[in-house]
Order: C-alpha cells, then structure tokens, then sequence
C-alpha cells in the first residue's frame, strides 16, 4: 500500500500550473499542518497492520514547510503508520526553498527520494514560467541534498515552452546530465485551463493543433525533435525509459509511481488528495477552509466497476516500458485481456501500436509516441 501526502502551499503561483496549489501565510502553513497532523493519526488508526511500502509526500512545495514542520511530518508517519522495511519515501521540492537544515532534517527523518522541480536550466525560460527559482539555487539544492547524504534525487524538465527551441531544451538537458542524477521526469508543456498561459497562449496551440504555424510555441516538427532529443540523450547517458516520460538509472525507477500505474491501494491524506482503497476511490475537500476546519469526509465516492478497473489495468499498464502482463489480468479479473479486448488488441498490433511479446502487452515505439491516440481505446463502454 503507498501513501500520499499533500502539501498544497507554494512561494507564488507559476503561470502555467492548474494544481492544487497556492501561496499562504505561515499561519495558515501552521494550522495546515496541526489539521494534516489530525487526519493523518485517524487514518493511521483505521490502517493498522497494513504495511505502507512508499510514503510521497507533494505539492505544491514541500519544501516550503519549516525544519521542524517537516521532521515533525515524518515523525508522525513513522511512527503512526507501519513503513516496509526500505520503504520509499519521496519529498517534493523546488529549488531555493531548500536549506543545509531542511535538507538535514528530511535525511534524518528517513526522507531517500527527492524529487526537484527545475523544468528549465535557461533563466529566459525559468522567469517565463514564472518559477521562483534560477538555476544557479537548483544547483545548490541539488548540492545540499548530496551533502545530506540523499542520492536519489529525480529531476523534472518540462519541454516544448513558449520561445523553446531545440538547442535550448538540448542544453537543459546536457547540463542536468552533467549531474548524473538518478531519475529524470520529462514532460511537454501542456496548456491548461484556468491558468494565465492558457489565455496568452489557447489560440496559438488551437493554430498548432490545426496544424498551422504558432506564434509563441514551437511547431509541431519542434516539439517533437525535442521528444525525440531526450529519448535518445537520456538512453546514451544510461538511463531507462520506464514510463512514456520517466526515465531512471538501473535501480532507481519510482516505486511509487510504478504502483500507481499498477493498481496498488493508495491513501491519501491532505487538502485534494485522493485515496483508492479496495476498489474504491474518494478524495478529500478541495476547500482550503474545510479542511482547515477539519472536515475529513471523503468526497467523490465512486466504487469502480470491473469494466472501470480492466481499463485502468491496460490505461495505466502500458504507460510503462514492461507493458502489462497477461497472467497479472487473469489473476485480477478471472478473464484473459484478448476475451475483453478482442477487436482492440489485433487491431492495435496490426497497426503497429501493440505488442504481443509472449506474456505481456506493451507499446511498441510508435505506439509510445502517440500513446495518446492508442490507450483510450481501452475505456470501455
Ligand atoms: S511550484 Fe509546482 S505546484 Fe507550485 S505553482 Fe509552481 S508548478 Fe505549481
């Protein structure tokens, strides 16, 4: 079973995010934290003797909390909840929020993933998204997380910004790698709704979708030299592609994330957060003001179906590299995948998309490259 922790308070808002997240003063931080304190010792209660084998602890910016918020955090779910032994546990942080303390403090408190979000190392980038950081403070993050004794730091890039050129993503990448980290997550810029790029940029993606030439964002043939660039940089600096954007050193891929896309129980405790627990999936209040008034209740209760469970089974699985495996399905479901997805797997393999490698179903590379178009065919009804 994982658990997730969210910590929903940023330094300010970047202009492209639609999370849960946003700015507070260090009252309500504190307030947050005594009410998180209380939701997670009466989860704990109600999960005795189920072991948590990955603790992930997101924002927002964790990193935001004080020395001792943060020790204090990890105390509790130490000792309030039953960890594996070598469990994972991951902290989210952003480069400048970190300290020799902070960074002291999460070692101390069992912290063995840090997961950095620089999303660009050119500075023009970094203020266009209105990241809080440059990349001189990431290099002294990452500087202090080693000094701390954590090794297993990820970091995160985004690509295909507004004014981003292939060269410029190329050097991004070239100087992250310089570092040797072990993990890197990549991801294309998305436009969300509800956020300031959304307004400054909707019209120049509808002209990228209609296959027309953007203004501000690269072209379609840009974005995908840089999708290609990082597969192929990454491969020839050692790393793995385990999943459509994570890419890790032999032994260091997310096993929190990995048991997301492979059906585990999660719960998930802290403002939004949702949790799935013996089919069941629920969240908690999205209002900061409820959950400041200690309103638990979950919300959102659905039981899913076995159609529902069946497709994130393939939705989720074929994200990964290894595919989904045949004898997991039968073992979940008591049917086999091809008796449930009888036009859509020789239909996909015939176009190329899929894979048949004896025991499992995967994306093949063209189907990973337009894993958009080939996982929807899994929902069914
Ligand atoms: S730091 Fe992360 S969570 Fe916070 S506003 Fe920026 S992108 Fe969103």
């Amino acid at each position: 079973m994982e658990l997730y922790i969210h910590i929903p308070f940023c330094i300010r808002k970047c202009v492209y995010c639609d999370f849960l997240s946003a700015p507070a003063d260090m009252e309500t931080i504190a307030h947050y934290m005594e009410c998180m304190e209380k939701q997670l010792v009466r989860e704990a209660a109600s999960f005795q003797g189920k072991i948590i084998d990955t603790v992930f602890i997101g924002g927002g910016t964790p990193s935001i909390l004080k020395p001792e918020q943060l020790s204090r955090l990890l105390a509790a779910v130490q000792e309030r909840f039953t960890l594996a032994a070598g469990a994972e546990i991951t902290l989210e942080a952003n480069p400048g929020t970190l300290t020799r303390t902070k960074a002291e403090a999460l070692k101390a408190g069992g912290v063995n993933r840090v997961s950095l979000g620089l999303q660009s190392a050119n500075e023009r980038e970094l203020r266009l998204l209105g990241r809080v950081h440059t990349y001189r403070d990431f290099l002294r993050s990452y500087e202090l997380l080693r000094e701390a004794g954590i090794v297993n730091i990820n970091v995160d890039l985004m690509s295909a910004l507004p004014g981003q050129t292939a060269s410029s993503y190329e050097k991004t990448l070239l100087r992250v790698l310089a570092l040797h980290p072990a993990h890197i997550s990549a991801y294309s810029l998305m436009i969300e709704e509800g956020t300031p790029f959304f307004e400054q940029y909707r019209e120049d993606e509808k002209l990228r979708e209609d296959g027309g030439t953007p203004r501000w964002l690269p072209g379609e043939e840009s974005e995908r030299a840089m999708y290609e660039l990082t597969g192929v940089l990454l491969a020839e600096h050692g790393y793995e592609r385990y999943e459509i954007s994570n890419y890790a050193k032999k032994g260091f891929a997310c096993r929190h994330n990995i048991g997301y896309w492979t059906g585990e129980a999660y719960l998930g405790l802290g403002l939004g957060a949702s949790s799935y627990i013996e089919g069941i999936r629920f969240c908690n209040t999205s209002e900061l003001d409820e959950y400041l008034s200690g309103d638990f209740a979950p919300r959102d209760v659905q039981k899913l179906s076995k159609n529902d469970r069946m497709a994130e089974f393939f939705y989720l699985g074929l994200r990964m590299s290894a595919g989904v495996s045949k004898a997991d399905f039968i073992a979940q479901f008591g049917l086999r995948a091809e008796q449930v997805y009888m036009q859509e797997i020789p239909e996909l393999i015939g176009s190329g998309l899929l894979e048949d490698t004896g025991a499992r179903y995967r994306l093949t590379d063209y189907g990973r490259d337009v894993s958009n178009q080939v996982l929807w065919r899994f929902l069914l009804g």
